[in-house]
């Protein structure tokens, strides 16, 4: 342990997420990871030997989790403006006929550019959407941990085997050869077969997908949408034998199995009071997306009751086709300004630990405590432990 180099870094605020912010504290780690956090002459006092760094007027957190990225979306930013009158399946609409018309050189160079940007901003874990396969070779690197849900799309039922056997083997195919780890992403209600959400549903796996993003979605769900059934006869996808389940979102992804501890379900933003009895029986996390969410015109989501619910929340910042720019700490900032009076710790805990939990990397990321991770991040501290969250991030 020793021939390791030993940093103690002390600050005027650290804040570890699972204890209270601690004022003049310092976090001591070696090699990666965290030895110690707490007061910071006592972190001198044990760790005498350690390389002393003094941040001023900034708080210590831990490196943020983002829960929901789609970082093939890159080279969307600025391309995708909407009309007043034109909605999510208008967008959707959009990204399938841009995506054909980009090179694979600019594609692999935006999405570079929007791994550097992820770990500028602190970000040392991210969920990524995965439907092609380039970004995955770009994500093989030691700086930022990745999980990866391969998006799964098909909403003819009698092709539901045939894709299931293929994502199977592909997944055991990439689970072989990479060292991140691969789960399946049944892309949202309308794009995919409930026989398909059912096999997926049943192997029990990690899975994460978009869930009541907005009201054409809960519309399609209850009778049909017509811009929906337009997109899925351009793509030879539409099933003509195909009947609305009559459902809620939520009462529809608990009815097929996918609402569960382990599911990630992104957006939300259309839930009722109806659909919280099934959300508190099954627990699954959420991923809140509220920048994504005001761009494509969505609303946001019912945060307050999600939270007197006890469900576990973390923060996405989805793709640059609907969000400015890959900063968690930018998505905290729009959170605490849609919610201001949401405790500022409760913020902290949705771009660190809740996201981990939701990932299943809570054991290496998203509080400040010895043996975790000891990449974290620096923020000014101008207005409190937590003046970060209201712009002062210097
Ligand atoms: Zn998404």
């Amino acid at each position: 342990m020793s021939s390791f180099k030993l940093q103690n870094h002390s600050a005027d605020w650290i804040l570890p997420v699972v204890k209270d912010p601690i004022k003049n504290g310092a976090v001591v780690s070696s090699q990666d990871s965290i030895l110690f956090v707490g007061d910071a002459g006592e972190a001198s006092t044990l760790y005498p030997e350690a390389e002393k760094i003094h941040h001023a007027e900034k708080s210590i957190l831990p490196g943020l989790v983002n829960a929901h990225c789609h970082l093939n979306h890159c080279t969307l930013k600025n391309r995708l403006p909407l009309r007043d009158d034109e909605t999510l399946f208008d967008w959707i609409g959009k990204v399938i006929s841009e995506k054909t018309e980009t090179s694979e050189d600019e594609k692999i160079r935006a999405t570079l550019e929007g791994i550097q940007q992820c770990k500028e901003s602190g970000t040392v874990a991210l969920a990524d959407i995965i439907t092609e396969p380039f970004v995955l070779s770009l994500l093989e690197e030691p700086d930022l941990t990745t999980v990866c849900f391969h998006e799964t799309t098909g909403f003819l039922p009698e092709q539901a085997e045939a894709i299931f056997l293929e994502r199977l083997s592909y997944l055991e195919e990439l689970q072989r050869r990479s060292a991140m780890e691969h789960f399946l992403s049944p892309h949202s209600p309308y794009s995919i077969s409930r026989e398909l959400l059912e096999k997926i549903a049943r192997t029990g796996s990690r899975t994460s997908f978009h869930l009541a993003e907005s009201r054409e979605e809960v519309e399609f769900l209850k009778k049909g949408h017509p811009k929906m059934e337009q997109i899925l006869k351009s793509l030879g996808k539409w099933d003509l034998k195909w009947k609305p389940p009559g459902l809620s979102p939520v009462r529809y992804f608990y009815d097929v199995g996918l609402l569960r501890e382990n599911s990630l379900a992104v957006h939300m933003v259309c839930v009722g009071e109806e659909d919280y009895p099934v959300l508190e029986k099954s627990k699954p996390n959420i991923a809140l997306c509220l920048r994504s969410n005001t761009h494509l015109r969505n609303g946001l989501p019912p945060v307050r009751d999600y939270l007197e619910l006890g469900l576990n929340l973390c923060l996405g910042t989805d793709g640059l086709g609907s969000n400015e720019d890959l900063s968690l700490l930018n998505e905290m900032q729009y959170v605490k300004k849609c919610f201001p009076d949401l405790d500022d710790a409760v913020i902290l805990q949705m771009a660190t630990l809740g996201g981990a939990k939701a990932l299943g990397l809570e054991e290496q990321f998203g509080s400040l405590e010895p043996g975790k991770s000891g990449k974290f991040m620096v923020v000014g501290c101008e207005g409190g432990p937590y003046g970060f969250l209201v712009g002062g991030s210097g």
